[in-house]
């Protein structure tokens, strides 16, 4: 059985003082018998949201995780090092990555694997622009990405490892996949994975991502290839981010 995964994708937004408010708001209206809600958070913010953390069910994510171990990678945040601040989670191929730094799928692929070296679960995120989904090209796109992800990891890897699908028309846009359509293109991710390892299938967790809202959550979360979120505008209000997690 699949557990339900939340995670807040904070992107560039905050200050130093505003994280720690708004990791604090979160973890109040959390009890310690909650899990499975991560906020993915700027890197600078990491050593001081550990500390805040520390005794909370809320896990701390990375937004992007380098593609090297170690070395002359100027501006990048290695996974050795993000392990050092706890962080469980770092997402890789964020379409943000991939439209505004060049993250290409091979790049996507390395990093997926260098956060999976040193423990940190890798959140792979795949989906298709606007254009892509009007040509008839949806599944193309997001197997071309998937499948690059396994040629380099191998199907083995996501037995640790999470993906997110998030259609790049429906980020940070108000406009959502209707259930349907997400749960269309989760299913056929799902039945991808499980072409080579059904086991593995069964238990992977996808996500969807794209607009999720406290009012659109219960809907896309009840379909039964969609088993969380991630999510970036409402994961900067506390109470909205909350109610979507409650709202499993
Ligand atoms: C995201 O950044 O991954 C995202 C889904 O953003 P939003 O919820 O704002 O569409």
């Amino acid at each position: 059985m699949r557990q339900s995964l939340i995670m807040g994708n904070w992107k560039m937004n905050g200050t130093r003082e505003s994280s720690q408010s708004l990791c604090a708001a979160i973890m109040a209206g959390l009890n310690e018998n909650d899990k499975n809600i991560v906020i993915c958070v700027p890197a600078v913010y990491l050593a001081d949201l550990q500390t805040l953390t520390s005794n909370s069910p809320l896990a701390l994510g990375a937004q992007n995780v380098a593609n090297q171990e170690a070395g002359a990678y100027t501006g990048e945040v290695s996974a050795t090092m993000l392990k050092e601040f706890n962080c469980q989670y770092a997402l890789v191929g964020h379409s943000e990555r991939r439209t505004y730094y060049g993250d290409t799928d091979e790049s996507v692929a390395e990093r997926f694997c260098q956060a999976q070296k040193q423990g940190v679960i890798p959140v792979l995120c795949i989906g298709e622009t606007l254009a892509e989904r009007e040509n008839g090209e949806t599944f193309n796109v997001v197997n071309t990405q998937l499948d690059a992800v396994i040629a380099k990891a191998g199907i083995g890897a996501f037995a640790n490892a999470v993906i997110a699908y998030e259609p790049v028309w429906a980020i940070g846009t108000g406009r959502t996949a209707t259930d349907e359509q997400a749960q269309e293109v989760h299913k056929a991710i799902r039945e991808r994975v499980a072409l080579q390892d059904p086991v593995i299938a069964e238990n992977l967790q996808i996500l969807y991502g794209g607009s999720m809202k406290a009012d659109n959550a219960k809907g896309l979360l009840a379909m039964p290839d969609i088993d969380g979120g991630l999510i970036g505008g409402a994961s900067l209000d506390a109470q909205s981010f909350l109610k979507i997690y409650h709202s499993i």
